[in-house]
């Protein structure tokens, strides 16, 4: 299900690092060994055995990041982001691997244009690239793809993102194909009579401001909508970005009912409200909209109590001259992939409202486990795939740092607390600064 360059596997001692992985049950500073991209030794003082030796002091080192929700904008879209952008974008945020969604210009709907992906990643990606198929024909609602041959053919599951799967008995029928195909279907949420013209969250700052409101009923009743058609289905599914207070309560409930429903949250609606589009910057806008304070503490403790199992960036990228625009004639969407450690640190684990461990969990174990994917672990004999992050450090977001070929970052020119400083993806050294 995950495609990338084949070939090279390093060889590499880390020593000394903060070794942290929470689902192993491991947090002890010590060296890690890896012979061809597999992790052989953990323990003190180890034999270098002629490796290349990276220093690790006062860094932490971790299963790297699995980011569910990217798009990578191929094929159609390759001035905004490619393959071989994205990917490199994603190891400088500390990934091993990026799942990308199927809403490009051919869509991802049959296996000729699947494949042509999986070639083309074999080719150009960096790191390990998953590829989402369409639940239906051109995501137009109205007809379901070939999941089952999809499946076959490589998909890692399947969604119409961008759009919302509006007729419940198209819904209904991708649940019991999904039973056939074993493929997790992710749904964004959204009743679009409901989100029609909505620029943001509907609530007190779009009234001040003047703005279509796109109230959090929006999703919610969407996601109460798919938790019971998978509850009656018997089938598990993946809720993409949440966003809402009401829609956190839902999925609570719901797994507390035995319903094998994941979800995701991305950095921004985890770090910000409604009040921030009063500066009128369209590196805030995207669907769904940032929320209320209310919401966002609704978030954060799914996050932290694991209703919400997976940190999703939603990495969106847009040409400059799309998003220099005002407010209202600008696209949904923003970046993601190379801040996205660093702005839940800075924002939610610095002032201690997650826990460092919990955030790790969610950025690597959840989306994987969400997926069917194996997850990445510090355990002998496991394929290294690692992340060496400096969790004090400070540095500026700037254009000039990026590599993904878009910057349309809510973050540009901020502080944030907390570096990426190498990664291991798939055996392979894929970042190192
Ligand atoms: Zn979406
Ligand atoms: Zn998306």
């Amino acid at each position: 299900m995950l495609f990338g360059k084949n070939g090279r596997k390093d060889d590499l001692v880390v020593r000394g690092a903060r070794v942290l992985d929470p689902v192993e049950g491991i947090d002890t500073v010590c060296d890690v060994r890896v012979d061809r991209g597999v992790i052989v030794q953990i323990g003190m003082n180890l034999e270098t055995n002629g490796h290349r030796v990276i220093e690790g002091q006062g860094l932490v080192l971790a299963p790297a990041f699995v980011d569910p929700h990217v798009h990578l904008r191929v094929p159609g879209g390759e001035d905004e982001e490619t393959i071989a952008s994205g990917t490199a974008a994603a190891a400088a945020g500390g990934y091993c691997a990026i799942l990308a969604m199927p809403n490009t210009d051919p869509v991802v709907d049959s296996a000729a244009v699947l494949g042509s992906l999986i070639e083309d990643a074999q080719r150009e990606a960096e790191i390990p690239v998953g590829f989402l198929a369409a639940i239906t024909r051109g995501q137009e609602g109205a007809e379901l793809t070939e999941m089952v041959e999809l499946a076959e053919e490589g998909a890692a599951g399947f969604t119409d993102d961008g759009r919302p799967l509006v007729a419940p008995v198209l819904m209904r029928r991708a649940l019991q194909y999904h039973g056939i195909a074993g493929r997790r279907l992710a749904l964004h949420c959204e009743e679009p009579t409901l989100s029609r013209g909505g620029q943001m969250h509907e609530g007190a700052v779009s009234a001040e401001l003047g703005f279509t409101g796109y109230p959090s009923v929006a999703e919610s009743v969407m996601v109460e909508r798919d938790l019971a058609l998978a509850a009656y289905e018997g089938q598990p599914l993946h809720l993409l970005h949440l966003s809402a207070r009401e829609s956190v309560e839902a999925l609570r409930a719901a797994q507390a009912k035995g319903v094998a429903a994941t979800a995701e949250v991305t950095p921004h609606h985890l770090c910000l409200t409604d009040e921030a589009v009063r500066t009128l910057d369209s590196n805030l806008k995207m669907n769904p909209p940032l929320r209320s304070a209310d919401d966002r503490a609704a978030l954060i403790e799914g996050l932290r109590d694991g209703t919400i199992g997976s940190v999703a960036t939603d990495h969106a990228p847009h040409a400059r001259h799309e998003k220099e625009v005002p407010f209202e004639a600008a696209p949904f969407g923003v970046t993601g992939l190379e801040t996205a450690f660093a702005a839940i640190n800075t924002d939610l684990v610095e002032p201690g409202l997650v826990p460092l461990e919990t955030l790790l969990e969610r950025m690597s174990a959840g989306p994987a486990r969400a997926y069917g994917l194996e997850p990445p672990k510090i355990a002998i004999g496991a394929e290294a795939n690692l992340v060496l992050l400096d969790t004090g450090s400070t540095w500026h977001v700037e254009e000039a740092g990026f590599r993904s070929r878009s910057a349309n970052s809510w973050l540009l020119g901020q502080h944030l607390i907390g570096q990426v400083r190498l990664t291991v993806a798939a055996g392979r050294l894929a970042f190192e600064r």
